[in-house]
């Protein structure tokens, strides 16, 4: 009989670029890349070459084809068949199409799709700070706010694999109008943009000494009282929303992953205090608000992750 593969394909696809690896089942990257994408290219012009750097990596890295292929990516993706279904907005030939039914076609190995918080949540369950947790919420505060939620020991897709869509719970019907079509959403007052536009509300004449969340970040963590002022609201925001959830889901912890949790304490600490405000202080008392530890890897991983979910190992 042969031998099944102890490596899997995985691919973490993104606005501007894919990167890939090859994973073994312990969650070590073997092999790695990266793919420019042009997100306004068409369908085949974004997944023909991610395929043949895949088909190199391979190649390269010795070894037959990947017992499966795991594939993250933003928007609403139907498990079952991997088409992404909605919210590709930024990459609009991905909508209607399924990249995972493709790369199967070209790689000659099963390959599924989840989106790319709900992979972030897989991996952090599977390799990093979620590990041995029952339940968790993973937020993603980055551009935009993503989130994946593992319930039960596993990740809970729902019904459509739409499940843990945070950044878009309302806070304010009467806040700012969201691209979702709804207003006050968590992501208008937490996310990497709002973070940078909320500092430079506060900060006057110095706006322009930061232009990025980590550096609104760099200035908090040396005292200055108008990025504080930023990640306060930030973390008040994330805090109420979460608290709402905690309540719902009475899950033992909220990992803030994604690139604006880079700023560390400066935003979860705010975050802690605003979720002691607005969750039953019974549920607050054991949830724990932690930094998810897997960094820009969380997608591939979490695409390596999906992938061996799947082949059920
Ligand atoms: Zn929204």
């Amino acid at each position: 009989m042969k031998e099944r593969s102890e490596r899997v394909a995985a691919v973490d696809l993104g606005g501007t670029s894919a990167k890939i690896g090859i994973v073994d089942r312990s969650g070590t990257i073997l092999a790695r890349d990266r793919v420019s994408i042009d997100a306004r290219a068409g369908f085949e012009d974004i997944v023909g070459p991610v395929a043949m750097a895949l088909a190199e990596l391979l190649a390269g890295s010795g070894g037959g084809p990947p017992a499966g292929i795991g594939i993250g990516a933003p928007g609403f993706i139907d498990p079952d068949t991997g088409t992404i279904v909605g919210g590709s907005e930024n990459i609009p030939a991905m909508q209607g199409r399924s990249p995972a039914a493709y790369l199967a076609g070209k790689l000659t190995a099963p390959a599924w799709a989840d989106n790319d918080a709900t992979c972030a949540a897989a991996a952090e369950l599977a390799y990093g700070a979620g590990r041995g947790l029952r339940g968790f919420l993973l937020v993603t505060v980055g551009t935009g706010i993503g989130g994946g939620l593992v319930l039960g020991g596993k990740v809970w897709r729902g019904m459509r694999g739409f499940a843990g869509e945070i950044g878009h719970v309302s806070l304010d019907p009467c806040g700012p109008p969201c691209p979702c079509g709804s207003r006050g959403c968590l992501e208008q007052y937490a996310s990497g943009p709002a973070i940078v536009r909320a500092w430079k509300a506060c900060a006057g004449t110095r706006a322009a000494e930061a232009e990025s969340p980590l550096e609104v970040a760099r200035l908090a963590r040396a005292g200055d009282p108008a990025a504080l002022e930023a990640f306060a609201g930030a973390g008040r925001a994330l805090g109420q929303a979460l608290g709402g959830t905690v309540n719902l889901l009475d899950i033992e912890a909220c990992l803030i992953g994604g690139g604006v949790a880079d700023a560390g304490e400066v935003l979860l600490e705010p975050v802690r205090r605003s979720l002691r405000r607005y969750a039953y202080p019974l549920v607050a008392e054991g949830v724990r608000v932690i930094a998810a530890e897997l960094g820009n890897d969380a997608g591939l991983l979490g695409a390596a992750a999906l992938a061996w979910e799947r082949l059920g190992a």
